[in-house]
Parts: structure tokens; C-alpha cells; sequence
């Protein structure tokens, strides 16, 4: 799926609500800017960022000596896309010499392994050879469901038995890459997140691993996040993302939600950059964060 596709939901539920809001009320007053500030809230943007939106807004309409609220969708558009933008680098970073090693970190459910699944299927596609690592050896049924994947989308799956060490996976991951001349290197991690020293210390141990055979990898550190939860994905983002070594999230099931305004509040509130999005079930429905296509997708 597109991002138009994908971003269906959100904007049945969020800019279609600020249309028909601008249809009701034609004039821009007090009231117009208390119920835009309800349905952006509703939305999930998060109340720090519509504050100063609306005084963003507010601005523009004394600067611009705006009277009629439909001259206004464009700005809010405008001042979303601005939120959006940044100067930091969503693209995924690759190991110019060698395997490029990209470790996934999320709570059960939030999609994981299917964005494991779809990345592989991604980078298959681009005629590069593709490892995974069944690095999330506490979870029940985490190893199939990595193998259904791999069958799927033909991909060799690294494993040991539930229950191992997720290092010593890492570990024959590693050696399996090598002989193969693997370009990538996608390893599930169980990675706890009810706790965050847990987190840490299983992390640490598979980095420790992993460094011992390529010492600048991992090249990236993921950590799903399921859209779905809006402010409870944010949250967690920013109790473990920080100081764990993230360097990226995806934000999975945005197919899934009509609160697609969570990507500005995550983009506002964190310094970790959104680099992918999930936006279905299917293997291709896996997209690099593009703000300039989100806010197309979501206006259009
Ligand atoms: P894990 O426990 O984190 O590995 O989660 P899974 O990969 O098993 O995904 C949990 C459920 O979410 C599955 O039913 C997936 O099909 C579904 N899912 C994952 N990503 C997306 C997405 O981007 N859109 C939708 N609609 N569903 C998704």
C-alpha cells in the first residue's frame, strides 16, 4: 500500500473532521478554534504540539487577515508539513562493506515480525541477499512465525530452540551471514521493554556479539511501534528509545488507525526519526517515512 491507501482511516477521521468543521462554522472565531483544537487532540497529535499549533494558526490568520475558515485548511496543512520536515535523516543506514546488521526492539504484538518479514521481502526484491535471525527466543511462537515469513518471502531464517540464549542466535546468525555473504542481517530480539534494565542487559549482551565480528554494527537499531495505541506507542518511545541505542522507529498499523496525527507528536516530542511505516498486513506494505508523501497522502 501507498501512503494514500494506507492513510485512508486518518483521513476519514481527521481531515475529513476539519473539512466538514470548516463547512459548519464558514467564520473563524473562538469556538472554531476550540473544536479544531478537539479533533486534532482526538487525533493524537498530542496536547503540547496542538497548543502551538492553534497559536500557529492564530497568528497566521491575524498576519494574513484571514476571515473565512476555509482559507485555512491550506495553512493547517502548511503547518503540519513544517512539524513533519526535519533535517534528520529518515533513510535506512547500510554497511557500504559487508553485512549490514539491523536489530528489531518492541513489545509483543506491535508487529514486529511482520515488519522483519516485509523488510526482508524488500531488500529481496532489490537483489540482495537477506538473513534473518530469530533472535526472540521468549516469546511463544515467535520462531514460526519468523520461518512462516521466511518461507514467504524466501528468506534463510537463523535459529535454535525457544528458550535459548537470543545471543548465541546472534551469534550463528553472524557466522551464517559471513559465509553466505549476506548484505543484511534482520535479527528479532525479545527485547523486554516491561523492564528497562532488562531491555538493556539483553541488548548489551547482543551487542557485545555482534561488535565481535562487525565492530561498527549494529548498523541500525529499530523499535516498533504500534500506531494503534497513539499516545501509549509515544510513551514507550520515550522511556526506552533514548537511552537504549535506537536509532529509529517504525510505526506499524497506521492502515489501522484514524489517529495518524501520533507521527507529528512522536516527530515533535522525540529526537529518534520515524524511518519506516507499516500501513497493512501484506508483505509490500512496508514504506520509508516520507513527510512530504504523508501529508499528501493525508490531505489528498
Ligand atoms: P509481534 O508480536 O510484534 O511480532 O507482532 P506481529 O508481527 O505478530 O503482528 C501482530 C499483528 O499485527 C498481526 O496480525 C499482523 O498482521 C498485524 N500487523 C503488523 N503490521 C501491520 C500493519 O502495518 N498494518 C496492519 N493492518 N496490521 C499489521
Amino acid at each position: 500500500k501507498q501512503f494514500k491507501d494506507g492513510l485512508e482511516k486518518s483521513r476519514k477521521g481527521f481531515v475529513e473532521k476539519v473539512a466538514d468543521l470548516v463547512i459548519r462554522r464558514k467564520k473563524i472565531d473562538e469556538e472554531f478554534f476550540e473544536e479544531l483544537e478537539e479533533i486534532l487532540i482526538g487525533a493524537d497529535v498530542g496536547v503540547n504540539t496542538v497548543l502551538q499549533l492553534i497559536d500557529d494558526l492564530r497568528g497566521e490568520v491575524k498576519k494574513r487577515k484571514i476571515e473565512d475558515a476555509a482559507e485555512l485548511q491550506p495553512v493547517l496543512s502548511e503547518k503540519i508539513r513544517d512539524l513533519l520536515r526535519g533535517d534528520e535523516d529518515n533513510s535506512l543506514h547500510l554497511n557500504p562493506n559487508g553485512t549490514t546488521v539491523i536489530l528489531f526492539v518492541g513489545v509483543n504484538g506491535v508487529g514486529k515480525t511482520t515488519t522483519i518479514g516485509k523488510l526482508a521481502h524488500h531488500f529481496k526484491q532489490q537483489g540482495k541477499k537477506v538473513i534473518m535471525a530469530a533472535g526472540d527466543t521468549f516469546r511463544a511462537g515467535a520462531i514460526e512465525q519468523l520461518e512462516v515469513w521466511g518461507q514467504r518471502v524466501g528468506v534463510e531464517v537463523i535459529k535454535q530452540q525457544a528458550g535459548s540464549d537470543p545471543a548465541a542466535v546472534m551469534f550463528d546468525a553472524l557466522q551464517a551471514a559471513k559465509q553466505r555473504g549476506a548484505d543484511i542481517l534482520l535479527c528479532d530480539t525479545a527485547g523486554r521493554l516491561q523492564n528497562k534494565s532488562n531491555l538493556m542487559e539483553e541488548l548489551n549482551k547482543i551487542y557485545r556479539v555482534i561488535q565481535r565480528e562487525i565492530p561498527d554494527a549494529p548498523h541500525e537499531v529499530l523499535m516498533v511501534l504500534d500506531a494503534t495505541t497513539g499516545q501509549n506507542a509515544l510513551s514507550q518511545a520515550k522511556l526506552f528509545g533514548e537511552k537504549s541505542g535506537v536509532t529509529g522507529l517504525v510505526l506499524t498499523k497506521l492502515d489501522g488507525t484514524a489517529k495518524g496525527g501520533i507521527v507529528v507528536a512522536i516527530r515533535q516530542e522525540l529526537s529518534i526519526p520515524v524511518k519506516l511505516v507499516g500501513l497493512g498486513e501484506k508483505m509490500e506494505d512496508l514504506q520509508e517515512f516520507d513527510s512530504e508523501q504523508f501529508v499528501h497522502g493525508l490531505f489528498s
